[in-house]
């Protein structure tokens, strides 16, 4: 029996192994089979992660995370958690080789998916002029001539913000009506730089090395037409990595799991959650980090409360 175990192998996950393993409890920290190193293994430079003044790679990050974490005494496996049971006061997991492990508490840190659009040169370009997150890559694309698809109010934000770089931004939308508010719709119709593209999807992304456009087909007549673009910025939604927690742990009504107030603690006592996938706002590294140092300081309470 552990004292915790930590799924997720993000920058939430990694965060919260230093601070567990540092305080002596000897972390087990479950990293996917696939997917480790979460979110930020799918992009090139990071320029807004403290503390690298130069930049640093996505990848270079997670690694220099997970190398701090087992330094301390962090032990990772990589594999899926496929099975959960959060009943009694011993958290059991179960893990994709039929392994279980136990542990008086759990740090829930698995994120969230950008939702994608399901083109084959989406994962090949990314980091390379396709992108999901403005407030990340907007500042690499000055001067440039970029799209942005989707019809939400985070896509008119991410429009709306993109031009303070971009010489101009095309919005791609299915239809020609918004979802978005009528503020944010107004927003972006009142910006110079912005222009609708109605009646559109992406059906392709042309560049070998760096996104350099897109084939357009339009929804009404199927016709395709071609758009020179440097940059491709999906928002079409996002969603938090909970399908292993429906029906057990409470969730917001934007899907995310619910905690209580600032703090990383869950509807089921011993269990806390940290990173992206309580957060439908801020969705970055550093928030992502700072959440997972709340959840190993949490779960490094209730656990010392449970050996008084
Ligand atoms: C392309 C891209 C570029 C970005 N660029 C930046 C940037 O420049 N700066 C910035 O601050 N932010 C950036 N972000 C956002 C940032 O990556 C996220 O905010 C951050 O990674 C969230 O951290 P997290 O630990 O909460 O989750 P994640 O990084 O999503 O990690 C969660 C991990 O949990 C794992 N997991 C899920 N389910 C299971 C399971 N059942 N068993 C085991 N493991 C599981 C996942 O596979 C994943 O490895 C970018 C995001 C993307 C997609």
């Amino acid at each position: 029996m552990r004292e915790i175990i930590i799924i997720g192998s993000g920058p939430a996950g990694y965060t919260a192994a230093i601070y567990a393993a540092r305080a002596g409890l000897e972390p087990l920290l479950l990293a996917s089979s696939v997917e480790a190193g979460g979110e930020l293994m799918n992009t090139t430079e990071v320029e807004n992660f403290p503390g690298f003044p130069e930049g640093i790679q996505g990848p270079a990050l997670m690694e220099k995370l997970q190398e701090q974490a087992e330094k301390f005494g962090t032990t990772v496996a990589y594999d899926d958690v496929t099975e959960l049971d959060l009943t009694g006061t011993t958290k059991k997991v179960i893990l994709g080789n039929g392994e279980s492990h136990e542990a008086h508490a759990l740090i829930f840190a698995t994120g969230s998916a950008y939702r994608k659009l399901g083109l084959p040169d989406e994962e090949r370009l990314s980091g390379r002029g396709v992108s999901w997150c403005a407030t990340c890559d907007g500042f690499f694309f000055k001067e440039k001539t970029i799209a942005v698809v989707g019809g939400g109010d985070s896509a008119m934000e991410e429009a709306t913000f993109l031009t303070r770089f971009a010489s101009k931004v095309y919005v791609v939308h299915r239809t020609d009506t918004l979802r978005a508010s009528k503020i944010m719709q107004q927003r972006a119709f009142d910006n110079d730089k912005i222009e609708f593209v109605w009646n559109s999807e992406v059906i392709g992304i042309t560049g070998a090395e760096a996104v350099e456009g897109l084939t357009l087909r339009n929804t009404v007549t199927g016709a395709e037409s071609s758009l020179d673009v440097g940059g491709l910025f999906i928002a079409i939604g996002n969603d938090p990595r909970t399908h292993l927690i429906h029906n057990t742990l409470e969730l917001t009504a934007e899907g995310t799991i619910a905690v209580e107030g600032r703090s990383s603690r869950t509807s089921v006592s011993g269990v806390f959650a940290a990173g992206d996938v309580i957060d439908p706002t801020y969705r970055q590294a550093v928030t992502a980090a700072a959440s997972g140092t709340v959840a190993a300081l949490d779960a490094e309470h209730f656990l010392a409360a449970l050996g008084e």
